[in-house]
């Protein structure tokens, strides 16, 4: 299949939808950010070319003023909170988890809490109150007291549970993490994006700027020249889709 072939769902999907007078929803999560660096460069210049908004969840253990100097220079970023220190906590051969039930809650918490206040105390107004879990994994036992924490949102990936916060989840992931821990395959993506669509909830697509191959960033500059070229498409800012799941 030529390249076009393989958009070609995705085109025709935004072009009923348009028909329809509906809206495409899409919104950008990037995860793992810490310091400048050329792929942290490459993502927002890519992002900022299409004008596509990029909430990006930052360690707040691991990160400082450099990455606050950077991305005074893209103001279509905001960041959120992943995690304290992305540790695993888990004993070998579990699946990795910081948010885990493996130590105290208070303790857990607390890390949440200070987390929290340091990307606050860094970013300021760029800051929205959003956990995103590394390796998107919290005990469900911690999160009916983020919001008692500070938090206004949850990120983790796929369908949204019920909670007693705002659950902004992704569920598209472009990497291929178990396989070729590359880009996953790209008609594969598009229709999984496609599904995404027609089953009525915003597209969270998910990135990790740090481990992009070729093929990663290919991937996303023809989904960004798309989906931004079509009427019916809305990246949307974190904030908006925070406010629409407060409101519920
Ligand atoms: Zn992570």
């Amino acid at each position: 299949m030529t390249s076009d072939r393989i958009w070609q769902p995705l085109v025709e999907e935004l072009a009923r939808r348009q028909r329809a007078g509906r809206k495409a929803e899409f919104w950008l999560r990037d995860d793992d950010a810490v310091e400048p660096t050329p792929a942290l460069d490459r993502l927002l210049g890519l992002t900022g070319e299409f004008a596509v908004l990029v909430t990006l969840a930052v360690i707040p253990a691991m990160t400082d003023g450099k990455l606050v100097a950077r991305l005074d220079e893209a103001p279509h970023a905001t960041v959120a909170i992943h995690g304290w220190a992305h540790r695993n906590h888990a004993p070998e051969g579990e699946k990795k988890q910081e948010l885990g039930p493996h130590r105290p809650r208070e303790a857990v918490l607390d890390e949440l809490a200070r987390g929290l206040t340091r990307v606050i105390g860094l970013h300021g107004a760029r800051t929205v109150a959003m956990l995103v879990p590394p390796w998107n994994r919290i005990d469900a036992g911690l999160i009916s007291d983020l919001a008692s924490t500070g938090f206004t949102a949850l990120s983790v990936y796929g369908p949204p549970k019920p909670a007693s916060l705002a659950v902004i989840n992704s569920n598209v992931d472009i990497m291929d993490w178990h396989g070729t821990r590359g880009c996953r395959d790209h008609g594969q993506l598009v229709q999984a994006i496609v599904a995404q669509l027609q089953h009525g909830e915003p597209v969270g697509l998910l990135t990790h700027h740090l481990v992009h191959d070729d093929p990663a960033w290919l991937f996303l500059d023809r989904l960004f020249a798309v989906t931004t070229q079509a009427e019916a498409c809305a990246w949307l800012p974190a904030r908006t889709l925070m406010e629409r799941g407060a409101a519920k």
